[in-house]
């Protein structure tokens, strides 16, 4: 079942995320929370990432859809999810990039933040196994956006320029 996601203003977004503890991974709880957040992604048309503190889901996953990240795709693509499970950013590239971002939670609210252009996650998949990935251009972005979210921060916290524009 998709959920709504929550908006700006709910407590839920400025809290600090729990871990996924070891016993959670393989249940069919965290099945269900990963289930959720997959389709209310998937019912957010514009949306190429997701948090689960945005579904009120307090632990430390990110998802993103691969497929919404390829600029020049006409077509509907098949969705590809990443799942990242008490993610952590090891590596950054030296330069930052100042770029337009906007929320799922912040509906209609567009700025420029400032983002490494590139950087490495260490994370656990569904099963528990630990993996790195290293991404560039939006998957940094939304690398850097999701982890934020984790941590009770969110984009109009530190970009420039808000503007409105209608949705
Ligand atoms: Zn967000």
């Amino acid at each position: 079942m998709s959920k709504d996601i929550v908006q700006d203003g709910d407590p839920v977004l400025r809290e600090t995320a729990k871990e996924v503890p070891a016993d959670l991974f393989n249940t069919p709880k965290l099945t269900k929370m990963l289930e959720e957040m997959k389709e209310s992604l998937d019912t957010a048309k514009h949306g190429v990432a997701l948090a689960a503190p945005q579904i009120a889901i307090p632990y430390r996953i990110f998802i993103v859809r691969y497929d919404r990240m390829v600029p020049e795709s006409k077509e509907e693509l098949e969705p590809e999810v990443g799942i990242f499970i008490n993610p952590e950013i090891v590596k950054t590239s030296r330069k930052q990039a100042t770029i337009p971002e906007g929320c799922l939670s912040v509906d209609g609210i567009y700025g420029n933040t400032q983002r490494f252009e590139r950087a490495t996650v260490k994370a656990q998949d569904a099963e528990g196994n630990w993996f790195t990935r290293g991404g560039g251009g939006i998957l940094a972005q939304a690398y850097q956006h999701e982890i934020d979210h984790l941590n009770g921060v969110l984009f109009i916290d530190h970009a420039e320029n808000l503007e409105k524009h209608e949705s």
